[in-house]
C-alpha cells in the first residue's frame, strides 16, 4: 500500500479522497490555491502545500507545481479527483516518469476515451450499440449533410474532445446544418483547442443511463451497476439515482455486459464509467466513457456496499479488484447536487455561509467541503455539498430526500436547495417518468 497520496484537487472531492485515505492509514498531502487555504481538504490533511493562485490554470492545473508538491512532500501516489487534470494523459505520463503512482487508468485508455470519435469506433469494435452517425471527424459540410440526410433530422453536431455538455449542437433541419456546422466547430476549437466534431442521431426523449465499471492490472474487469442521471440542465446533472427506476434485471444485465465488453477491449483499469443513452423502446447507445470517478459515485456505493475510492487506491497500489459484477443493487439512493447558483438565472453565488445547517438522520449522507462561516471562493465550480440519501426503496430514499432537503438550512448564499425541493416533490419525478427533457418541463410549468 502507498505510505503518502497527494491529493490533486479541491472542494468536497479532495476531502472524500481524503477520507479514503485515512481509513487506509495512508498519510495524505493536500494542495490549495491561496483562495482555497481555509478549505476542510487542507485543514485535515497532514501535510498541504500552496500550488499558486487563485486561477485553476496557475494552480490546480499546473502540473510543474504539483509534480515539484509531490517530490517535496515525498508522496509516492496521487489521486486526481474529477475535473482539473483527472483526464490529463500527459500528467499520468509525467508522474510515471518521477515514479510517482497516478491512482486511474493507463494514459492509453485516457486519451483513447478523451477522443470521443475515437471512443465510439471502439463502441462499435466491441460490439456495443452505438447511434447511427459518423465514428471519425467530419472532414467538410457535405460529408455532415450526407450523414444527416442518412441518419435523418434531427442530429447533434458534438465535439471529439468535448466534455461537461459543452461544444453540443442540436440540428433539426437541413437549412440550419450549414451555420450549426461553423459554430460547432469554432466553439470546440475554442474551449478544447481541437475543432474536431462528429455527428449523430439526436434522440428526441431519451434517458442518461451510465454503467461503473472497474477493472485491476490482472485482466479482471466488472460492473458495478447503473445511475440513472436524466434530471440535467444544459446537459449538467443535478439528480443521481441508483438503481434506474426504467431498468428491469434483463436490462441491466445487457447494459452492464456492453460496458464490461467495452472496458475488455480497451484493456481498461481502475474506475471507469460508460455513459448510454436509453429510448423510449429500451434500447441503448453508447454516448462516452469517463475515465476518473465520477461526482455521483456515492450512489453506487450505496447501492453496492463498495468504497470506490479505496478501491480506486487499491487497485492502483496493485491489488486484485476480489469483487464480482452486480447483479442486484441493494436498496435505492438519490443524490442531490447542491450548488451555490441564483435560483433564477443559475448564475453561481459566491460568498460567505453565515448560516450551513446541516441534515443527518437515518439514511443521509452529506459530502462537503464546506461549514458556517466559511467563504465559497468564486473562482471554481459552484458545487457546495452533495446530499444523497439511502432507502430500502425508491419511496423512502425520496422521502428522507425530502425531509434532509427542509432540514438543510444555507444563509448568505443562494443554493439550489428549492430547485431540488421542487424536483422530488414533482409527480413524474415521484412515479420515475424522468428523461433529459425533465428539467425543461419542470422549469417551463412555472
Ligand atoms: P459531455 O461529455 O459534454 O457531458 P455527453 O456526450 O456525455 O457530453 O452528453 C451529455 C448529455 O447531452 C447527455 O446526457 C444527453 O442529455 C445529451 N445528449 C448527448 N448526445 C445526445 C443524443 N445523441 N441525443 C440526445 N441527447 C444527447
Amino acid at each position: 500500500m502507498f505510505k503518502k497520496i497527494l491529493i490533486a484537487n479541491r472542494g468536497e472531492i479532495a476531502l472524500r479522497v481524503l477520507q479514503a485515505c485515512r481509513e487506509l492509514g495512508v498519510r495524505t498531502v493536500a494542495v490549495h490555491s491561496t483562495a482555497d487555504a481555509d478549505s476542510l481538504h487542507v485543514v485535515y490533511a497532514d501535510e498541504d502545500v500552496c500550488i499558486g493562485p487563485p486561477p485553476s490554470s496557475e494552480s490546480y492545473l499546473n502540473i510543474s507545481s504539483l509534480i515539484s508538491a509531490a517530490e517535496i512532500t515525498g508522496a509516492d501516489a496521487v489521486h486526481p479527483g474529477y475535473g482539473f487534470l483527472a483526464e490529463n494523459a500527459h500528467f499520468a505520463e509525467v508522474l510515471d516518469d518521477c515514479g510517482i503512482t497516478w491512482i486511474g487508468p493507463k494514459p492509453s485508455s485516457i486519451r483513447l476515451m478523451g477522443d470521443k470519435a475515437k471512443a465510439r469506433q471502439m463502441a462499435v469494435e466491441a460490439g456495443v450499440p452505438v447511434l447511427a452517425g459518423t465514428s471519425a471527424p467530419l472532414s467538410s459540410l457535405e460529408e455532415a449533410v450526407e450523414v444527416a440526410e442518412r441518419v435523418g433530422y434531427p442530429v447533434i453536431l458534438k465535439a471529439s474532445a468535448g466534455g461537461g455538455g459543452r461544444g453540443m449542437r442540436i440540428v433539426t433541419q437541413e437549412s440550419m446544418l450549414e451555420a450549426q456546422f461553423r459554430t460547432a466547430r469554432q466553439e470546440a476549437e475554442k474551449a478544447f483547442g481541437d475543432g474536431a466534431i462528429y455527428l449523430e442521431k439526436y434522440l428526441a426523449e431519451p434517458r442518461h443511463i451510465e454503467i461503473q465499471v472497474f477493472g485491476d492490472r490482472y485482466g479482471k474487469r466488472i460492473h458495478l451497476g447503473e445511475r440513472e442521471c436524466s434530471i440535467q440542465r444544459r446537459h449538467q446533472k443535478l439528480v443521481e439515482e441508483a438503481p434506474s427506476p426504467a431498468l428491469e434485471p434483463e436490462l441491466r444485465r445487457a447494459m452492464g455486459e456492453a460496458a464490461v465488453r467495452l472496458a475488455d477491449v480497451a484493456e481498461y483499469e481502475n474506475a471507469g464509467t460508460v455513459e448510454f443513452l436509453l429510448d423510449q423502446d429500451g434500447k441503448f447507445y453508447f454516448m462516452e466513457m469517463n475515465t476518473r470517478i465520477q461526482v455521483e459515485h456515492p450512489v453506487t456505493e450505496l447501492v453496492s456496499g463498495v468504497d470506490l475510492v479505496k478501491l480506486q487506491i487499491r487497485v492502483a497500489a496493485g491489488e486484485a479488484l476480489g469483487l464480482e459484477s452486480l447483479e442486484k443493487p441493494r436498496g435505492h439512493a438519490i443524490e442531490c447536487r447542491i450548488n451555490a447558483e441564483d435560483p433564477v438565472s443559475f448564475r453561481p453565488s459566491p460568498g460567505k455561509l453565515v448560516t450551513f445547517h446541516v441534515p443527518g438522520g437515518p439514511g443521509v449522507r452529506l459530502d462537503t467541503h464546506a461549514y458556517e462561516d466559511y467563504v465559497i471562493p468564486p473562482f471554481y465550480d459552484s458545487l457546495v455539498a452533495k446530499l444523497v440519501t439511502y432507502g430500502e426503496d425508491r419511496r423512502e430514499a425520496i422521502a428522507r430526500m425530502e425531509r434532509a432537503l427542509d432540514f438543510f438550512v444555507v444563509e448568505g448564499i443562494h443554493t439550489s436547495i428549492d430547485l431540488h425541493k421542487r424536483i422530488v416533490r414533482d409527480p413524474r419525478f415521484r412515479a420515475g417518468q424522468l428523461s433529459t427533457r425533465f428539467m425543461e418541463r419542470l422549469l417551463d410549468a412555472k
